[in-house]
């Protein structure tokens, strides 16, 4: 192809120009099926995609040469595994103004709330009695009441809280962009990723939903992963918004932000993540007209899935059921369960008015778990690469040569085995019980099977915290 899919100038991340020149070259190639069967032809090598080759997929594509494309990558990377995880809010005092969020400070309906350290201990206890191993924290951006003092000192209180058998292994961050000083303070507190969405890519729609507040500066935003990376954060999760602006639009400037970490630091994001827009309390869902129906938001899961093998996908209880199903097998790796967005929601359960937004599935974390092996997955509650040092590109060259699959499968099947005797209903534990027997063939190595074999019973003995 002659398109120039090199990304340069306006922030050195993303350019409008650029975007908008793709755009109308994907129109006009919508009938050049000699093209769209080259970009075809490269994607089934199963090594990612252009940002330029991949709009054009998206748009022009087959959807279900992509589809049937999307599951054999995620079978090929991920197998039929997903982690678990679920966010732990710790504040909803917020200076920033973003139209799409209750927490916005103009919101003056929403209840104002920030956990102490008992609390932030209490709602850990109740998120290990659920068998959670890996959370993220939430706070607003405020910072008189969120500063980093506060956010160091929660994350020593969650690591420190051990319940029974329960622990966090994992703590990554979803906070406010911030200086690359404070992302040195967060990496030496021990966090996993460091997770920030760009809400939308689209600069002049930016400044309208960002009208004020230390989030309305476009370039601040959108540079956070670099400063991060400059910090020594190397797992990033990126995202976008969905339905605040062009879905097309957001879909090229994600690759080219992809494209920018790649090149300049050696390492992709480690996730992405794909929430669409939800109603919540001062959110009327009409003004937001560029909301996407099912059928593109599983395109768009599938053409992530084919454009950026290596990255992990991230979908949250903001989707119903159905459509989690839909996008599991489209190439999503990773799932939240049981979740709560308020403030305090996990030890208090009905909390007064201080939710992000409404979640589509209401399930518990064991309901989840249960539907997760009766459709063929497995529930993983592993945290292993983090605690044994396989990050940025150490993990992308295992995941790249196909190798990570190894570790993945085994601890897979060693935290779920703790998870069944520690957490789960009868019911499904025999589930559970008879889906790691199968899955435990399913290791190729005959020695790692049968190490993975004598610590599964050691588990079923009382011992914990295996990994490899
Ligand atoms: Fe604050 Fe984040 Fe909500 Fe914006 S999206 S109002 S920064 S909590
Ligand atoms: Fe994730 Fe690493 Fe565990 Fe695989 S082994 S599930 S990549 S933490």
């Amino acid at each position: 192809m002659t398109y120039n899919t090199e990304t340069k100038k306006t922030t050195g991340i993303i350019n409008h120009e650029q975007i908008m020149t793709v755009l109308a070259w994907v129109d006009a190639n919508k009938d050049n099926k000699p093209l769209i069967n080259e970009i075809m032809r490269k994607a089934r090598e199963q090594k990612g995609l252009l940002h330029a080759e991949a709009a054009l997929l998206l748009e022009y594509g087959d959807q279900d040469e992509i589809f049937s494309l999307a599951r054999s990558i995620k079978d090929k990377f991920y197998g039929n595994r997903i982690v678990l995880f679920a966010p732990l809010y710790l504040s909803n005092y917020c200076v920033n103004g973003c139209t799409y969020c209750p927490y916005n400070c103009r919101n003056k309906n929403i209840a104002r709330k920030k956990l102490t350290q008992d609390e932030i201990s209490r709602e850990v206890i109740a998120l290990q009695e659920m068998g959670h191993k890996r959370i993220v924290i939430e706070a607003g951006e405020d910072p008189k009441n969120n500063p980093i003092e506060y956010i160091l000192e929660s994350i020593e209180t969650i690591y420190g809280t051990k319940h029974k058998n329960g622990a966090i292994r994992r703590l990554n961050v979803n906070l406010a962009a911030t200086t690359v000083q404070e992302y040195k303070m967060l990496k030496q507190a021990g966090i996993g990723t460091y997770i920030l969405f760009q809400e939308t890519y689209h600069e002049e729609q930016y400044k309208k939903l960002h009208p004020s507040g230390f989030k309305s500066g476009y370039s601040w935003h959108i540079e956070a992963m670099d400063r991060a990376m400059q910090g020594g954060i190397d797992d990033v999760g990126i995202g976008v918004l969905f339905g605040l602006a062009d879905y097309r639009y957001e879909f090229l400037a994600l690759l080219m932000h992809c494209e920018h970490l790649e090149k300049t630091y050696g390492v992709g994001p480690h996730t992405i993540s794909v929430p669409r827009i939800k109603a919540a309390d001062d959110i009327n869902l009409d003004s937001f007209n560029n909301r996407i129906d099912d059928a593109t938001f599983s395109k768009l899961v599938a053409c992530i899935r084919v454009s950026a093998p290596y990255t992990g996908i991230i979908v949250s209880t903001r989707e119903s059921t159905e459509s989690r199903k839909k996008v599991l097998d489209l190439g999503v790796s990773q799932i939240s369960g049981g979740s709560r967005t308020s403030v305090g929601g996990y030890e208090e359960k009905k909390q007064e008015n201080t939710e992000q937004f409404e979640i589509s599935d209401n399930r518990s974390l064991g309901e989840v778990v249960r539907w997760l092996m009766e459709i063929g997955y497995v529930p993983s509650f592993c945290t292993a690469c983090y605690r044994q040092g396989r990050t940025g590109d150490r993990f992308m060259e295992l995941c790249k040569s196909g190798q990570i699959h190894n570790f993945c499968q085994s601890n897979a099947l060693m935290t779920l085995q703790e998870y069944l005797i520690d957490y789960s209903d009868e019911d499904t534990a025999v589930i559970g019980q008879k889906l790691i027997s199968k899955e435990l063939l399913n290791i190729p190595d005959e020695k790692t099977r049968s190490l993975i074999a004598q610590k599964l019973e050691k588990i079923k003995e009382g011992s914990r915290d295996f990994r490899i």
